[in-house]
């Protein structure tokens, strides 16, 4: 039996620039990709049709094609890592496991147990940064510690910012090196519990005309004029390299921005595990929030009589997809104007969004409640209806969602807009006092 690496991948669904897969290509031994179906992650799930679920599924089945038309093998399995590793090194001759860095905490534990495993068998486990640009400290201030405001970390990103740092990894001219074995047993979507989503998944390509007309429209929702890759850089199905080399090709400063941002929120969850469950500030940790069980659920299903929340919501529900701006307003209302936990919407965004990015999606929950690193001050309120008429004007956006809307039977508000704002402002105040 040959000796060979494996390569096992994660949230980077990709032969081309994949950093810890050009590694392994480039070293002794031919290669073994492999993508393990985790039931943690997947038994947490609460829909049998997760679009994520089938997105992943079909990416993997795409690379196994492309593993073949390559003259090898691509292993597919439904298991917990470490048992799956096990078994793995029972049937191959395995030299080394490669990988790319996932820092998620779960990723962490899982990455830990595995290495465990695979030191006991003296086989080397390598990984790699591959899904940002900088990770972890790479950038601290100049006092040594992470970066708690976007700002002055942009500008640092920006400074420290080399070729290097965001040239292609040559993993696709090396496919020649992945190795023929008997693949074994490929689990089908149902064995893993799911079956398909019929949602439509947007495409890969970021075009010029998105990004040179980015700074102009990404604020309005009806115009859908933004890059849709957040579920792509999501699973590692685009890379990070490849759209930061189009973004400074077309100096599309406010998209490298976007790009920035998401790189700022991997690092703080990364150094403040904890604000995954808790808000950063220890002064909001303490409010008061009504938690009304009947208003969440008409903020989910978009009924609370407030138009642009309730398309976001439609939206979000239908595609898997809300606009930025609408997302701030839609959180804004629910933490705000309903005073409900901004963890029950930053936990439906997370079974909802096709992008969902736990780093990103906790950051922005933090940055609209204002309990966060980096947030807008906790005592600014987003106006629903102001929002909507500078963003929204036409209503273009309102009428794709909200069909009814103008009629008899859209709902009235569930809320008042002025004594919400203060309802709030009067609980954050009070959790500021008690601290
Ligand atoms: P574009 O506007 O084309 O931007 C390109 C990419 O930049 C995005 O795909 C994303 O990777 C990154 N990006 C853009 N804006 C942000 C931002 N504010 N923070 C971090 N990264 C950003 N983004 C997620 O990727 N996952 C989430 O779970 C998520 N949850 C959010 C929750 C709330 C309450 C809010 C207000 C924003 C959230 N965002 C999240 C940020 C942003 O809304 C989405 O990244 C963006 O709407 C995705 O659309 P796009 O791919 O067309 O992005």
């Amino acid at each position: 039996m040959a000796t060979i690496s494996l390569f096992w991948h994660r949230r980077d669904l990709r032969f081309e620039d994949n950093v810890g897969l050009a590694a392994a290509l480039q070293a002794e031994h031919p290669v073994v990709p492999l993508f393990i179906f985790d039931p943690e992650i997947l038994d947490k799930l609460e829909n049998r049709q997760d679009a994520r679920v089938t997105f992943i599924y079909d990416e993997v089945e795409r690379l196994r094609q492309e593993a073949k038309a390559a003259g090898g093998s691509f292993l597919v399995r439904y298991g917990h890592p470490v048992q799956v590793m096990q078994q793995l090194l029972k049937e191959l001759d395995v030299a080394a496991v490669y990988t790319n860095h996932d820092y998620e905490q779960y990723a962490a534990t899982r990455e830990a147990a595995v290495k465990k495993l695979l030191d006991q068998h003296s086989v080397a486990f390598h990984t790699f940064k591959d899904q940002v640009i900088f990770e972890k400290d790479e950038l601290l201030t100049k006092g040594g510690l992470p970066y708690k405001i976007y700002g002055p970390y942009k500008r640092s990103w920006l400074a420290r910012l080399t070729e290097q740092d965001y040239q292609a990894s040559p993993s696709a001219s090396h496919l020649e090196k992945l190795a023929a074995v008997k693949a074994g047993h490929h689990p089908t979507l149902q064995e893993l519990g799911f079956e398909r989503s019929q949602e439509p998944f947007p495409d890969r390509k970021l075009t010029q005309h998105t990004l040179e007309h980015y700074a102009a429209t990404r604020d309005l929702p009806a115009r859908d004029s933004t890059s849709r890759l957040g579920l792509h850089l999501r699973f590692g199905t685009v890379s990070i390299r490849k759209l930061v080399q189009r973004a400074l090709a077309a100096h599309s400063d406010i998209w490298l921005s976007e790009l920035i941002w998401r790189d700022f929120f991997m690092q703080l969850l990364w150094h403040f595990p904890h604000t995954a469950t808790q808000s950063y500030d220890p002064k909001l940790r303490d409010i008061r929030w009504r938690n009304n069980e009947a208003e969440f659920q008409a903020w989910c299903a978009g009924r609370t009589g407030f138009p642009l929340i309730d398309a976001g919501m439609r939206q979000l529900n239908a595609t898997g997809f809300m606009h930025n701006r609408v997302r701030m307003a839609a959180a804004s209302f629910l933490i705000k104007n309903l005073l409900i936990d901004w963890r029950w919407g930053e936990a439906y965004f997370a079974e909802k969004l096709l992008d969902y990015e736990m780093a990103s999606n906790v950051g922005n929950w933090q940055w609209v409640a204002g309990t966060g690193a980096d947030s807008q001050p906790w005592f600014r309120v987003f106006s629903p209806d102001a929002q909507l008429a500078k963003f929204d004007k036409q209503h273009a956006y309102v009428k794709q969602w909200v069909p009814e809307f103008g009629t008899a039977r859209y709902p009235a508000p569930i809320v008042e807009p002025a004594a919400s704002r203060d309802r709030a402002l009067a609980a954050y105040r009070a959790s500021r006092e008690r601290h």
